[in-house]
């Protein structure tokens, strides 16, 4: 038995045990203090009714012997997957049924479409970015290059024609920056991949919180990208599935090989979404659905909108929240993320995520997120606003 090497090349990551480890020690030194977090990256409302109601009718289902069912299709049921349809025809997005894949969430697709390209690839990965594009590469032993986001081009970086990429992951709106593209931006880099014969995983996880009709929702919005894009969505922020697990993935037929070669992959491989799931999915994308759910991005919006406000007054810089959960601030004073950490947990008792966690440019930056309470989101920033207004 030979390991896989290549995770011996995997990076450590500390991020969430050093936060943890941190937030640990100061409350157990200053247990009178109320200590809030705006780290997290999940969400914290419940399901709403839509969803509920349908998950409650499906497990009914199951336990009749006329309505159970066993093995689903490995794509996801045609119930859900023309749902998902009619969502992309709603912003002009035309696609087949069978370009559209239900999966258990964003996360693992993202990790699964690699099995489709050869390690002799070399991948193009924004830094600073959602840390799975690089391992999921690295454990497989591909070749990595980078693309540096900064405050100079406000964390939406463009393609250098001098460098050459095969695979390219685009995360738009994104995280950790909550930078979101608009078409203009995305048609470089469609035009980009098919110069280099490349192709583009594009990560919309977040596309839901797009506040601008005019900003793109989904890579296939821009032209030329069904030639040179796949697409990972996921219902996880769009609808509070972090731990009911359903998401999308569109591989396009005009990608040729890769829509036959991704079928045989998930028929070989995957068997499935449960039903019961895809029920509630399905109830994301009705009328009823759509309408419960955005009341609780709003929720979160405005939470974001509370945060950028105070940052603005306090003349912090920052980047996202408009389009984002995520807001994504230059640590005040010329301090590194995790001074700053430090300093905002000593002295305000807010929690958030050290940029430097996300990427080496993303070290003098910090993550905040909408994710929390009103209430709680409030009180942070009045303790912002006492520190640095
Ligand atoms: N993509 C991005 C950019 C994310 O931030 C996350 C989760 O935080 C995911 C994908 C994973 O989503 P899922 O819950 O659908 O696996």
């Amino acid at each position: 038995m030979k390991i896989n090497e290549n995770y011996a090349n995997l990076e450590q990551s500390y991020l969430f045990s050093t936060i943890a480890k941190k937030v640990n020690e100061y409350t157990a030194q200053n247990p009178d203090k109320k200590v809030i977090k705006l780290g997290i990256g999940d969400v914290t409302l419940p399901l709403c009714k839509a969803v509920t109601e349908a998950l409650h009718k499906a497990v009914d289902e199951m336990g009749v012997q006329a309505t159970f069912r066993g093995y689903g299709p490995e794509q996801g049921y045609d119930f859900l997957r023309k749902a998902v349809q009619e969502y992309y025809t709603k912003r002009n997005v035309e696609l087949e049924l069978d370009e559209i894949f239900i999966s258990d969430g964003a996360k693992s697709d993202l990790g699964n479409i690699l099995d489709l390209f050869s390690k002799d690839n070399t991948v193009l990965v924004p830094d600073p970015v959602y840390p799975v594009y690089v391992d999921t590469n690295v454990m497989a032993g591909r070749k990595v290059v980078y693309v540096d986001a900064n405050g100079e081009n406000e964390f939406l970086p463009l393609p250098d024609k001098n460098v050459q990429a095969d695979i390219i992951y685009i995360c738009s709106p994104n995280n950790p920056t909550g930078a979101a593209y608009n078409k203009e931006q995305l048609q470089t880099w469609v035009d980009y991949a098919k110069s280099m014969n490349a192709i583009i995983l594009f990560d919309a996880a977040y596309e839901c919180f797009v506040s601008d009709e005019n900003l793109p929702r989904s890579i296939f919005e821009i032209e030329g990208a069904k030639d040179c894009a796949i697409e990972f969505c996921s219902l996880s922020k769009t609808a509070g599935f972090t731990g009911t697990r359903c998401g999308y993935t569109v591989v396009p037929k005009a990608l040729g090989v890769l829509n036959k070669m991704w079928v045989r992959r998930q028929t070989t491989k995957f068997n499935g979404v449960p039903y019961i799931v895809q029920r509630g999915a399905e109830a994301v994308f009705s009328e009823e659905g759509q309408k419960e759910i955005i009341e609780n991005i709003n929720y979160y919006k405005e939470n974001a909108k509370v945060i950028s406000d105070t940052l603005k007054s306090c003349g912090i810089w920052h980047v996202g929240g408009k389009h984002s959960p995520y807001i994504w601030l230059k640590c005040p004073n010329d301090m590194d993320s995790w001074t700053f950490f430090d300093y905002l947990l000593e002295n305000a008792q807010v929690v958030g995520t050290p940029g430097a966690g996300f990427g080496k440019n993303g070290d003098g930056y910090f993550r905040l997120t909408s994710f929390g309470s009103k209430e709680n989101t409030a009180e942070a920033m009045k303790r912002f606003k006492k520190l640095f207004g």
